[in-house]
């Protein structure tokens, strides 16, 4: 694609990055069918090569207008453009700038900026949120179904989660060797058994947890406050160091979205002289939960083998897995949460299209109420179409946005390998 960037930003590194990403990108469309927005809409503005058009009109001085925010707005984030497309265009980045700039050219609405705020302002903190949780249960019967389908307590355990598979307590550090378990923010408020239930694994192959508090910082980069989400990088880089000069292996998220986003500190603050090589660092050690185990599958498998066995005097329980776009398409982890949950005993289900988003994406259910609950829908009905007993995902948002929309028990994967492995 031909570029002309304007003189404001063409020799900035955001600019330089901008052009090469344009550049890049032939215009073949070949994106479009993997793009849920423009399956749902079909228009082109709508759709990734669309999109790409409008920041690059951004890029080169053009007017824009509410329209061009409304077309940046409705993105998903979900990235499954950048595995469809043969030319290797990162979508993701490009639309990362393309927000920051259009979010200085349109002035949003005040209510806009006043739902943005709360958002940044609530959900990046544990306390906060368990506290809005809180008093959402005490008002539970006077929300309407859509917000209490949302809430933990709406969600009973499947039977496979409670006793004698039920997770015990955090386990106690008993290994040499250690890793960090970033236990991020919504997740220890609203699903606090996942966490736990990770650590249970991790001790099983070996490892120790150290924990750590705490928001990545993917909320406010989602919402283009990018002041807010380096100042939260820099807190956890600062936190983590520590550990990592203490010999820690690695650092575990069990929220693809969050991993996603520690996994990309090193370029976040590549500019900053006293973080650059320390989030670089911190970065490369950053797996999610099924990276990490992937690397253990040899200490896993007599275990899971065991477990597996057990399970199958009984019929195996039917389970359909939802791989979060952060997973698929962000960290490019595909096959490995399946044959782990196959080895313990379940039975996963065919699910079509999965390479298509549920519609959650970090806050777009709340800022894209129509459009999320549309792809939630179709995300429900081709979960749901082999008669799965329970659902299982990898990234806390979608878990929270699956709940709303079945009345099937959703959980973590890792739980469900974290009951077996305790009942085994
Ligand atoms: S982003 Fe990739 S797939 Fe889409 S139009 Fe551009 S080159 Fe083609
Ligand atoms: S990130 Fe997802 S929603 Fe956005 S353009 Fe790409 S495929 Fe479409």
């Amino acid at each position: 694609m031909q570029t002309a960037l304007a003189d404001f930003i063409r020799s900035s590194s955001a600019g330089r990055e901008a052009d090469a990403i344009l550049r890049s990108c032939v215009h073949c469309g070949f994106c479009l069918p993997a793009c849920p927005t423009y399956q749902l809409l079909g228009d082109e503005l709508d759709s990734p090569r669309g999109r790409i058009y409008l920041m690059k009109q951004l890029l080169e001085g053009e007017p824009a207008s509410d329209r061009t925010q409304l077309h940046l707005d409705r993105c998903l984030t979900c990235r499954a453009c950048e595995s469809a497309c043969p030319s290797g265009v990162r979508y993701g980045r490009l639309l990362e700038i393309g927000r920051a700039l259009a979010e200085t050219r349109v002035p949003r609405r005040v209510s806009s900026r006043a739902q943005r705020f709360l958002l940044r302002k609530i959900l990046p903190f544990t306390h906060r949120v368990r506290a809005l949780l809180g008093v959402a249960a005490a008002v539970r019967p006077l929300l309407p179904h859509s917000l209490r389908a949302h809430l933990p307590a709406a969600a009973a355990p499947h039977a496979a989660l409670r006793r004698p598979g039920r997770i015990p307590a955090w386990p106690r550090p008993r290994h040499a060797r250690r890793v960090v378990l970033l236990e991020g923010c919504v997740q220890p408020a609203f699903a606090p058994e996942i966490n736990r239930a990770a650590a249970q694994v991790l001790d099983r192959v070996g490892l120790s947890t150290v924990r750590l508090g705490g928001c990545c910082g993917a909320l406010a980069h989602h919402l283009s406050a990018h002041e807010e989400s380096l100042a939260q990088a820099r807190r956890n880089v600062d936190a983590l160091w520590p550990h990592v000069e203490a010999g820690a292996e690695a650092v575990v998220v069990a929220a693809s979205a969050c991993a996603a986003m520690v996994c990309d500190y090193g370029r976040l603050l590549r500019d900053e002289t006293a973080y650059a090589q320390r989030a670089a660092r911190v970065g490369a050690l950053a797996r999610d939960i099924s990276q990490l185990l992937a690397a253990h599958a040899e200490a896993l498998q007599a275990p899971l083998a065991a477990a597996g066995a057990a399970s199958r005097q009984s019929a195996p329980l039917r389970v359909a897995f939802h791989a979060p776009c952060t997973l698929q398409h962000a960290l490019r982890v595909s096959g490995v949460v399946e044959p782990l949950l196959a080895a313990a005993g379940f039975s996963l289900t065919e699910v079509a299209d999965g390479g298509r988003c549920c519609g959650s994406a970090g806050t777009y259910s709340l800022l894209q109420p129509e459009l999320s609950t549309r792809l939630l829908h179709a995300k429900v009905i081709a979960l749901e179409a082999g008669a799965p007993q329970l659902i299982a995902t990898a990234n806390i948002g979608c878990l929270a946005h699956l709940r709303s929309g079945t009345a099937l028990p959703v959980h973590h994967w890792i739980e469900l390998i974290a009951a077996r492995l305790t009942r085994g």
